[in-house]
């Protein structure tokens, strides 16, 4: 079907003008700040919009400014993320802020090759920045409008395969106008949330249904095509509550693992079958010597948790354990950054959600 542009993009700005969501990262008067789109955006990319309102506040009163986040501790930066999932998208935004820190005196560039080699920013969010809070003409491709552009054009292949994600792509540079690029792009991320669902799509209060192939076929149940469900792997997991002197013991995620950056009590895979087993289990015992450089044994099974991370479907066992003390280790062996914390310390460090619920558990004498 052959788009107007121009009664295209009428028919979008008049239906944002009635229906347009209220958003604390959104314009205020004309303009909005590169720096709250910025956070906003990547906060978007893990979670629903209105889980993202608390944070973003939170967020943003404690760091109003490049300047401030750039200059924050990395584990204070943690904190305020904690829950939200995805840490590595934290770390980069913080590395990202030091960067224009240092190279653009603390003000957001306006230059699309600036901002793509910036840690952590894609295309995408590049386009969000320059097009709401510069008006740059450039395109965005995010959930929301994923679906919409598949759905108008009928696409009927993954859209992360790669003709269909350029064809995507495409699109949205093609229906973008000359002026208010931002304003437009945040309107189609407000109909692709508001009316093109993914269940049941409102195609009666649809704006531009006359321009839909999707509508047109009636195949708004089939578009977008989705990757077919991974079954989930399962694993159990041991976490240790190491106590001495009113203090515990607490790792530190390096680089390039799991939830680098965060700290958790000290934890790995198990093979063993029962909680009374673990300390058994070589393998596991010998991970978490590698881990903190000490012979630690499990006992006494305190809490289970199950959750899912990624591809896996997880049992956590949290165990207390004995430390037997320090144990040397060859040089080539790298342990993890350790730590002895007191209750009111681990309130203040950056955890895993989990993490967070098995402080719940942890008795200290004092
Ligand atoms: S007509 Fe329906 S399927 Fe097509 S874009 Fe609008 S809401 Fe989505």
């Amino acid at each position: 079907m052959d788009i107007n542009y121009v009664e295209f993009r009428r028919r979008i700005f008049t239906w944002y003008r009635q229906h347009s969501r209220s958003l604390p990262w959104r314009c205020i008067g004309d303009k909005a700040d590169p720096y709250r789109v910025w956070v906003s955006e990547i906060m978007l990319q893990q979670t629903t919009t209105k889980t993202v309102e608390g944070y973003f506040d939170r967020f943003v009163n404690r760091f109003p400014t490049i300047t401030a986040l750039a200059a924050a501790p990395l584990d204070e930066v943690n904190r305020l993320w904690e829950g939200l999932g995805y840490y590595r998208r934290c770390v980069q935004m913080h590395r990202a802020a030091q960067e224009i820190v240092n190279r653009f005196d603390g003000v957001f560039p306006n230059k699309i090759n600036d901002v793509l080699n910036l840690p952590g920013i894609g295309r995408y969010t590049a386009g969000a920045i320059l097009s709401i809070a510069f008006d740059q003409r450039q395109p965005i491709l995010e959930a929301n409008t994923i679906r919409l552009h598949a759905r108008l054009l009928a696409l009927k292949a993954l859209p992360t395969q790669k003709e269909a994600n350029a064809r995507l792509w495409d699109f949205a540079e093609a229906i973008l106008p000359k002026k208010n690029a931002g304003r437009f792009n945040q309107a189609l991320m407000d109909l692709g949330n508001l009316i093109c669902t993914p269940q049941q799509p409102q195609c009666r209060h649809c704006p531009v249904v006359r321009f839909c192939e999707t509508a047109r076929l009636g195949l708004q149940s089939e578009i977008p095509c989705l990757k077919a469900k991974e079954e989930k792997e399962n694993r159990t997991e041991a976490a240790l509550l190491v106590k001495k002197q009113g203090k515990v013991l607490m790792i530190r995620y390096p680089e390039g693992v799991r939830w680098a950056g965060l700290w958790d009590f000290p934890r790995a895979e198990t093979n063993a079958e029962q909680p009374n087993k673990i300390a058994a289990d070589q393998g596991f015992c010998e991970r978490l010597l590698l881990m903190t450089g000490r012979r630690l044994e499990p006992g006494t099974l305190l809490e289970t948790i199950k959750h899912t991370v990624t591809r896996f479907k997880i049992t956590l066992l949290f165990c207390e354990a004995v430390d037997h003390g320090k144990i040397a280790l060859p040089n080539t062996v790298k342990p993890y950054e350790t730590k002895w914390v007191t209750l009111a310390e681990l309130r203040h460090i950056p955890l895993h959600s989990t993490g967070r619920k098995l402080v719940q558990k942890v008795r200290l004498e004092t």
